[in-house]
């Protein structure tokens, strides 16, 4: 019984192809970061899944859920260590390659690095439940949050992947010289940062952005520069609603619109 018989190049190669589909889907291009394209469509990379599921497998002989006869030639002799190593298994060592990435073996490697808490678990429902919550799998962090129809939605999404036209990212992607802002006589580094709260330029839309903002929630109100910067580059809060963040997200995209940055 051999785990997952492709090689790492072809793995590899299948995240590329799940990568090349994100870009379709977004209509973005190569510059995009990768993990975090994927993290806000809520796709699991390819090496993702197969684990994800390879573990639920090897949960499930554990449980003794399958036949009684998989879970006693499995699990016959695994004394299981005492202390902080609580619920781990014992690690079968192996002199070949192959046997070394087998199932069985890969699978009690993955199996001690998880939490104690899921180690322990006995009902496999809420073993699910758990490695849901670890995998992210049906808990995604940005489902249906963005939209990604308009140029405006286009050039919106680049700024949250650090690839737009503002200088700091184009001097990152060598193709401009000077990252500097020429926009205002700060002599700044054009950044996120710079463009959202800091430029001369933009005081009167950042005075409604601010405002539009701070009407939404409460929690919004909390905020300072830096928070704002965090939340416009996609970083998310617990305490605060999707709902929320929808509305916030139309208000971002009417400052990009009224300051005239990236026509
Ligand atoms: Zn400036």
């Amino acid at each position: 019984m051999f785990y997952c018989n492709a090689t790492q190049k072809n793995l590899r190669r299948m995240t590329r192809l799940i990568y090349q589909c994100a870009l379709i889907v977004v209509k973005g291009n190569r510059f995009l970061s990768e993990n975090k394209l994927l993290q806000e469509l809520g796709w699991n990379t390819f090496a993702q899944r197969t684990s994800y599921l390879s573990i639920t497998m090897f949960a499930k002989i554990k449980l003794n859920k399958n036949a009684k006869i998989i879970h006693e030639h499995f699990f016959q002799d695994l004394p299981a260590n005492i202390g902080r190593n609580i619920g781990k298994l014992k690690i079968l060592f192996s002199k070949k390659n192959k046997f070394y990435n087998s199932f069985y073996l890969k699978m009690i490697r993955l199996w001690n690095t998880l939490p104690l808490q899921i180690r322990l678990e006995q009902n496999y429902t809420d073993f699910i439940k758990h490695m849901h919550q670890k995998y992210n799998i049906h808990e995604y962090k940005h489902i249906n949050l963005y939209h990604y129809d308009t140029e405006i939605d286009n050039i919106y999404l680049k700024i949250r992947h650090q690839c737009s036209k503002l200088n700091a990212d184009q001097y990152k992607l060598h193709f401009v010289p000077d990252p500097k802002c020429t926009q205002c006589g700060k002599n700044k580094q054009e950044t996120n940062h710079h463009y959202f709260m800091d430029c001369n330029k933009y005081d009167q839309q950042r005075k409604l952005l601010k405002q539009n903002l701070t009407n939404i929630t409460k929690e919004f109100k909390k905020y300072n520069n830096r928070q704002l910067v965090q939340l416009i580059l996609g970083h998310k809060n617990d305490k605060i609603d999707n709902m929320a963040y929808k509305n916030a997200y139309q208000f971002i995209k009417l400052f990009i619109v009224t300051t005239g940055r990236f026509v």
